[in-house]
């Protein structure tokens, strides 16, 4: 586990950092991660790239920056690891992001 914040390193198990308080993330959410935690938000997941592609070039079309990272979701390891894919946009935008694939999804 790492903290977003400090970049501690901790062992698993652990939620908090005890420099900062800032909540732990693991390593690979970490790694995946070049941009600011608190700046950026989650405005939606899927399990397919083209999904995640689509939505950003939509985004991006409406001006809005967008980071997609992508993951493997340890909880499905029966699976062989099902990636989740995350659509990020900085919290300025979280709003109209969300009205732009609320509309998208409509139209589907
Ligand atoms: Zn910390």
């Amino acid at each position: 586990m790492i903290c977003p914040n400090c970049e501690s390193e901790y062992v698993d198990g652990i939620a908090e950092c005890t420099d900062c308080g800032s909540e732990l993330v693991s390593a690979e959410e970490f790694e995946g991660n070049l941009v600011h935690h608190s700046d950026w938000v989650i405005v939606y997941t899927c399990s397919e790239s083209f999904e995640a592609d689509m939505l950003k070039a939509n985004l991006e079309g409406a001006g809005i920056e967008v980071t997609i990272l992508k993951q493997k979701d340890s909880s499905y390891p029966a699976v062989g690891g099902l990636a989740v894919i995350k659509v990020l946009v900085q919290k300025k935008d979280a709003e109209t992001a969300s009205e732009i694939i609320t509309d998208i999804n409509k139209t589907e």
